[in-house]
């Protein structure tokens, strides 16, 4: 699994390079969605730094890895803020380039009272990370015992990035986030863990995906369409996992922990960069999926994205 060879301590030595997203987030707070065409009167308002993987770039690290960030800002505030944040938490940015003429992204946030949020994102400059600047950087991709994509980013650019870091040797995690169509062949089988939620997995498979069951018959229509490992994330229900060398009626439900979800925001990403952090440590894959269920759990107890995101010593003590 791990090919730095790293004692299965979660000691954090393994890198995680994260390819993808880096937004401004605009989080409103409402007690519930705005109706199309409706004003409503919000009860809150904050600029927090997110993208799915600026977002499992904090994760990971906070988590224990040693992060590489490869993606893209713009020449503004914003993009400064980011650059900064990441670079706070200790994640090398040599990977992050500037764009001289768009905008830096950002996603527009609504979180109601019953902790639902809906989301819009504008790509900004996250739509010019180009294969050949992430090709640029492949000697820190060969650096990594784990390279997490998501799909913020332009499709060629995350193929090319898989690409690299399967020939470089490295464990390949895909979280399918947000999804645009369908994953070709070639796609899935450069991947070595896919990891999308409910909505996303239905998407890709075309079973509709309500339960750890659903989530069986879906993860198995992937694997039959080229996947390996396919970890769906189920919510308050945790995640089911079918493993690359299952069958139809294999696979296992791992429960969510209970707690008093207060904003699901980023729960995905803290999960997906809590998985990829102790995979890179060393751990086993069932092992990093209890890591990283965790990890999430703590995460919906607070609000927001990246200041949710829990610390490596909070995982050690929590309960259970
Ligand atoms: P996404 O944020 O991508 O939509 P999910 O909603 O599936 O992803 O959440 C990811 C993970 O976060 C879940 O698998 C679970 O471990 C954790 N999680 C999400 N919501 C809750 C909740 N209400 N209680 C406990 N854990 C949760």
């Amino acid at each position: 699994m791990n090919k730095n060879n790293n004692t299965s301590t979660h000691s954090g030595h393994g890198r995680v390079v994260v390819i993808g997203s880096l937004n401004m987030d605009l989080v409103v707070r409402a007690a519930r969605m705005p109706h199309p065409g409706e004003t409503l009167v919000g009860e809150s308002f904050a600029q927090v730094p997110g993208g799915k993987g600026g977002n499992q770039a904090v994760a990971a690290a906070r988590l224990g890895a040693q992060v590489s960030m490869i993606g893209r800002v713009g020449n503004d505030a914003n993009g400064n803020q980011l650059k900064q944040g990441l670079e706070k938490e200790g994640i090398d940015c040599t990977g992050v380039s500037g764009d001289p003429h768009l905008p830096t992204g950002v996603a527009v946030i609504t979180v109601d009272d019953a902790s639902q949020n809906a989301i819009v994102i504008v790509a900004g400059s996250n739509g010019a990370l180009t294969s050949e600047a992430v090709a640029e950087h492949e000697q820190t991709i060969a650096q990594a015992a784990v390279v997490v994509c998501q799909l913020e980013s332009p499709g060629e650019t995350v193929f090319e990035a898989m690409q690299i870091a399967r020939r470089n040797g490295c464990v390949v995690v895909l979280n399918p986030a947000p999804v645009t169509g369908p994953l070709t062949r070639a796609w899935l089988e450069t991947v070595d863990f896919l990891i999308p939620n409910e909505i996303e997995a239905a998407e890709l498979s075309g079973v509709k995906v309500v339960s750890p069951e659903t989530a069986r018959a879906a993860a198995w229509a992937l694997r039959e369409q080229g996947a390996r490992h396919v970890i769906v994330t189920l919510g308050a229900q945790g995640v089911f996992v079918l493993g690359a060398d299952e069958g139809r009626e294999g696979g296992r439900h791992y429960p969510a922990r209970r707690v008093e979800a207060i904003d699901t925001t980023a729960a995905g990403d803290t999960f997906v960069g809590g998985f990829c952090a102790a995979l890179a440590a060393g751990r086993a894959s069932d092992d990093a999926v209890r890591f990283g269920l965790a990890a999430a759990a703590l995460s919906v107890t607070r609000a927001g994205a990246q200041p949710s995101i829990p610390y490596l010593h909070e995982i050690e003590s929590s309960p259970g």
